[in-house]
């Protein structure tokens, strides 16, 4: 390295130690350099001092900030003090911009007044701003558009953040929420703990069913995708992530399972479901040891072909369901129902014996026999219903099984002459 050029008004000795300092230095007079150190001239990107000693600040300064280097300059060869630490836009002699943290303050140069400036390199950390603001602008847009709820809690549960949409799902706004505990928009707090425990053990969830309570108090579904977040030292910090409302897709969910499950004219089960649930009894029968006893009736309505001939399908579709009115009326709670087809239904009789079914049978059949069915305002008709009864045997197998026995009940239930019970 070449020996150190003098400072103005300073001892040589004095110009080594500021030649060797890591911060940039420079003096200034009259608007031009007159010295830089060695950290300048490689701030600056210039060959060697030479490149830069006599020439004007205003080569280096952005334009936009130039006016303002020059009135601190100004300031400072008049001798009115320190000026503050401030961030100015300079080119380097490569022409690249940079952004520097000056403060500058008044010298004497061999008797001219100058100005004795130093600066911190901030160009990284105005383009490391930059970017956040930009990532910090692409978060808030992204939080302001979306549909689904965005939310981070804190390792005690409170809410810390949540986004505006949450507004439209729950009726809360943001601000309501931020600062409470998340639990408190569960219906029941237990099953928070439930999706706390299952991120805490897998360190994420998916698609994690749960329910929230909105302002109005309507309970909704809703589909949980959060992740755990974990401080500096790896220790659990809360959670953070979307849930959305699938309220609407659990109603249709629900209302394809009631339509696929149940009998829409009279809202039983249909037949696949009862036969099903019948099944599933036989089978849980074998599996036991002791067997309780288990019934089941056909149930057929006599001449019904005769009501749809007479007085239309639309009357006969009102005596349907006024008939199955009349069974729940008379059956016991526990007992299933559902409707076979056409207007033959099965009632499934857990526990009842012999003696219990024929009773219930028989209980119906008079039932039904009493009741006025009505078609119109000022009309009704009477039906009767004939009904076949069977009991589960240890080695019925399947439904067909216990049904073939119940169906030979019936025919001969018709064959007696109608509206009785069989055997
Ligand atoms: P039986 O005493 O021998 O049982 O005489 P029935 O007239 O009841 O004879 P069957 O059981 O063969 O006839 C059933 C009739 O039920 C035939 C059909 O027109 C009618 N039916 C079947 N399903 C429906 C329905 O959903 N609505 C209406 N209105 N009628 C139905
Ligand atoms: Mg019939
Ligand atoms: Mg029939």
């Amino acid at each position: 390295m070449s020996s150190p050029k003098p400072i103005p008004s300073m001892l040589p000795a004095q110009a080594a130690w500021i030649d060797a300092l890591a911060a940039p230095v420079l003096v200034v007079v009259g608007e031009r350099l007159r010295y830089v150190n060695a950290a300048a001239v490689g701030l600056l990107n210039a060959g060697s001092a030479g490149e830069l000693l006599g020439r004007s600040v205003q080569d280096f300064a952005h334009p936009l900030d130039a006016h303002r280097v020059l009135a601190r300059l100004r300031r400072a060869e008049a001798g009115e003090g320190v000026n503050p630490p401030t961030s100015v836009r300079v080119f380097d002699c490569k022409g690249h911009e940079l952004t520097l943290v000056m403060t500058s303050a008044p010298v004497d140069c061999d008797g001219e007044h100058g100005v004795l400036a130093t600066c911190l390199d901030m160009t990284e950390r105005a383009a490391m701003e930059q970017r956040l603001r930009r990532t910090d602008e692409d978060f808030r847009r992204i939080m302001d558009t979306m549909q689904d709820v965005f939310y981070r809690t804190d390792a005690q549960g409170i809410t810390r953040y949540v986004c505006p949409a949450v507004k439209n799902v729950l009726g809360y706004s943001a601000e309501e929420i931020i600062g409470l505990p998340a639990a408190a928009f569960y219906p029941d707090p237990a099953e928070r703990d439930a999706l706390v425990a299952a991120i805490r053990e897998h360190g994420f969830v998916r698609d994690f069913p749960g329910r929230m309570r909105r302002k109005d108090g309507v309970i909704i579904d809703i589909s949980i995708s959060t992740q755990a977040l974990r401080d500096e030292r790896g220790q659990y910090a809360g959670v953070e992530g979307i849930w959305r409302d699938i309220s609407e897709r659990k109603a249709m969910e629900r209302e394809l399972e009631r339509l696929a499950t149940r009998d829409h004219l009279t809202g039983l089960y249909g037949r696949r479901r009862i036969l099903e649930l019948l099944d599933e009894e036989l089978e849980r029968r074998r599996d036991r040891r002791t067997q309780s006893s288990l019934a089941v009736l056909l149930l057929d309505l006599d001449h019904f072909k005769q009501i749809n001939d007479t007085h239309g399908h639309a009357a006969g579709d009102l005596v349907l369901r006024q008939f199955v009115a009349t069974v729940h009326g008379s059956r016991r709670g526990e007992d299933q129902f559902g409707r076979l087809g056409g207007e033959e239904f099965l009632l499934m009789l857990q526990g009842a014996d012999a003696g219990g079914a024929r009773h219930l049978a028989e209980r119906i059949r008079q039932a039904v026999e009493a009741t006025a069915f009505h078609i119109h305002a000022e009309s009704s008709l009477r039906l009767t219903v004939s009904i076949g009864c069977a009991h589960a045997l240890p080695e019925d197998r399947r439904s067909a099984d216990l049904l073939e026995r119940a169906d030979r009940a019936l025919y001969e239930a018709k064959r007696g002459g109608r509206n009785r019970v069989s055997p």
